[in-house]
């Protein structure tokens, strides 16, 4: 029976040579992963935006050689028809070099906005379609840093490397060239002082990176303590840990206004050295042009001109190509994280023949189930048991025993570890998750509602419902009357997790959801917290009218569910101790009987 592993939506569109290779690559080779994934999808505009930057190459290193002309002319201002010429080329040069800029640099962003979109789909899509055990040992704010920053670095590491070579390099090799032309000795001693900048800015490099990762560390971090603050806010108000959140806060925000000093005075250093060099070698070009070199006779002024400008503007190129290492080093840290993300490895996924849920009765039968949490000790022992179809049967015993795994496992976040679910003779494992989930409502203890209105979170129980659908559940539900008593009824927008609801009024709202689901199969979470005795009856009224009919199980905390339960499981240690009904229990003079003496003491105690 399948769970086979699974092609991620990712992965199964490969249909050409680049895909096939891309899957052999190892993870070392992330960047050439990247850079590959990238050409695929935006060779055309790379190649466009490339172009571009060659027309900008040659229009700036003409421009250079341009200064040396302009000179020359100058100084010989008789020769009309030689001043319209070079004064009508400088026109066309910068026209030119400017539109070629303009449109290279709308190409690449284009691309880069692209691939920034592309892979935070991609790395969406592959955390939403984790199980949950994926989300358990991860905190939300460093999925929001991956999510939000890593398909950055992504994109200015292509940025970097496109302009790198096609822009920068060219440019440079163009004003190298024109220096050479005008004045080849000269140039030689230029190039002498390339490599000792390239050593300097080499060793700096190193320490941006570690620098680099720390940063985004602490910026997790802020995240992170924002996040506990916002959603925590009551638990830090009644406990008045408010210095300690500031604290850890303050530590957060100095770390990384620390990593960030320092990243810029790392950075910013390469730049002094570029400056000092530049200054030097230029008074050393005006020094040295006016005397004779092995016998070569100075240039004319045009041509020394001509030789410094392409040398000035030798300085931007060649300061971004020393960069670009940094500006890579520093996003593959970035690209690592997003990789990491995308090629988690899927554990609960559909199976490749999986089928729609059959109609029937609705019973759910366990058979032989066993499961644990990772490797650890089984939560689940060898649990076989039948949910009948339309009736309700409750889940006791101590805490602990596994009553909510096994509701993860009817929901299937999880995959038993032996034994399987069934539910009208299918194996859960062989379904769609789509018809799976239909059949089953879930009302839980705590009512995850999002920050959207109250009729939105209604209809998100049932794709297709409409609003009266939406307004008659929450009437089954007794929630339509305090509903409509909120400022905008049911356009109230509800704050991060509806903070301003009681939490009588989030379980209705819950149930609302589950009548809306029309599902005919209730799993259902007792409430532990002792509601006030209206929202009470409400709550098991509105219970009681969706339950009839209905497959429900019932993690049950009051004695009256219990009581008119169909049936009882008693569950200790992962096991069922006892199953059956109510008298059968109290007869057999079990756990559940002294569960029953102990805890609900004979009489309903509404808890
Ligand atoms: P109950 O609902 O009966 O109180 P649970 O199903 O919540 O019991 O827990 C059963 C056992 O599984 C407990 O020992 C609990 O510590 C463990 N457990 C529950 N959730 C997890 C989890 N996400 N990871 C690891 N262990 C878990």
């Amino acid at each position: 029976m399948g769970n086979k592993p699974q092609k991620s939506s990712f992965m199964s569109k490969k249909n050409n040579w680049h895909e096939r290779w891309l899957d052999r690559l190892p993870d070392d080779r992330l960047f050439t992963r990247l850079l590959l994934e990238s050409y695929r999808e935006h060779r055309w505009k790379y190649f466009a935006a490339s172009g571009a930057m060659v027309l900008v190459a040659v229009a700036t290193a003409l421009s250079a050689w341009m200064m040396g002309e302009i000179i020359d002319t100058l100084a010989n201002p008789e020769d009309r028809s030689r001043v319209r010429l070079i004064g009508i080329s400088i026109a066309l040069i910068f026209s030119f070099r400017g539109l070629a800029l303009y449109t290279q640099a709308v190409l690449m962003a284009r691309a880069g906005n692209r691939i920034v979109a592309q892979k935070q789909k991609q790395m969406y899509d592959r955390m939403l379609s984790q199980g949950v055990e994926f989300f358990n040992d991860k905190h939300s704010s460093q999925l929001l840093m991956k999510i939000t920053q890593s398909a950055q670095a992504a994109r200015s590491i292509i940025d970097s490397i496109v302009s790198g070579f096609a822009k920068d390099l060219l440019t440079l090799v163009g004003l190298v060239g024109v220096m050479f032309y005008q004045q080849p000795f000269l140039s030689v001693a230029c190039l002498v002082v390339v490599p000792i900048v390239l050593f300097g800015i080499r060793k700096i490099l190193k320490l941006v990176q570690e620098v680099m990762a720390e940063e985004m560390g602490g910026l997790a971090e802020i995240i992170k303590v924002v996040q506990e603050t916002s959603t925590g806010a009551r638990v830090v108000k009644a406990f008045a840990l408010e210095a300690q959140m500031t604290d850890r806060m303050d530590d957060a925000i100095c770390q990384v206004e620390e990593r960030r000093n320092r990243m810029t005075q790392l950075e910013a250093a390469t730049m002094p050295l570029l400056d000092i060099i530049a200054g030097v070698a230029i008074g050393l070009i005006v020094i040295l042009s006016s005397v004779s070199i092995f016998g070569q006779a100075p240039g004319t002024p045009g041509q020394l001109m001509s030789f410094v400008t392409a040398f000035l503007m030798s300085y931007e190129p060649a300061n971004r190509l020393s960069r670009m290492r940094v500006v890579i080093e520093r996003g593959m840290v970035g690209v690592r994280m997003m990789y990491k993300l995308l090629d988690t490895p899927q554990t609960l996924t559909e199976s490749a023949d999986a089928v729609a849920m059959p109609d029937g009765p609705n019973a759910v039968t366990l058979s032989n189930v066993s499961f644990s949490y990772g490797k650890k000790q089984r939560v689940l022992k060898n649990i076989s048991t039948t949910f009948e179809a339309g009736k309700t049967t409750a889940l006791v015993g101590p805490s602990g025993g596994g009553k909510s795994t096994l509701f993860d496992l009817l929901l299937r976040l999880y995959d038993p570890v032996e034994g399987s679910i069934m539910i009208n003779g299918l194996d859960i494992r062989t379904a769609t998750f789509k018809s799976l989930r239909s059949k089953i409502a879930f009302v839980g203890q705590d009512t995850f509602l999002f920050t959207a209105t109250v009729m939105e979170n209604l209809l998100l129980a049932r794709p297709g419902a409409t609003e009266e659908d939406a307004i008659a559940a929450a009437k089954t539900a007794h929630a339509h009357e305090f509903i409509e008593k909120l400022p905008k009824g049911y356009d109230t927008q509800i704050g991060e997790n509806g903070s301003f609801l009681s939490g009588g009024q989030r379980q209705r709202l819950s149930i609302a959801r589950a009548v809306l689901r029309q599902a005919p199969i209730l799993l259902l979470d007792e409430a532990t917290s002792a509601l006030d005795s209206h929202s009470e009856a409400l709550v098991r009224d509105a219970l009681e009218t969706i339950t009839s009919g209905v497959t429900t199980i019932v993690i049950a905390h009051r004695l009256s569910t219990v009581m008119n339960a169909d049936k009882i499981c008693y569950l200790e240690a992962g096991q069922i101790v006892e199953q059956g009904t109510i008298s059968d229990l109290i007869a057999a003079k079990g756990k559940f009987n002294d569960l029953y003496d102990m805890q609900y003491g004979g009489k309903e105690t509404g808890e």
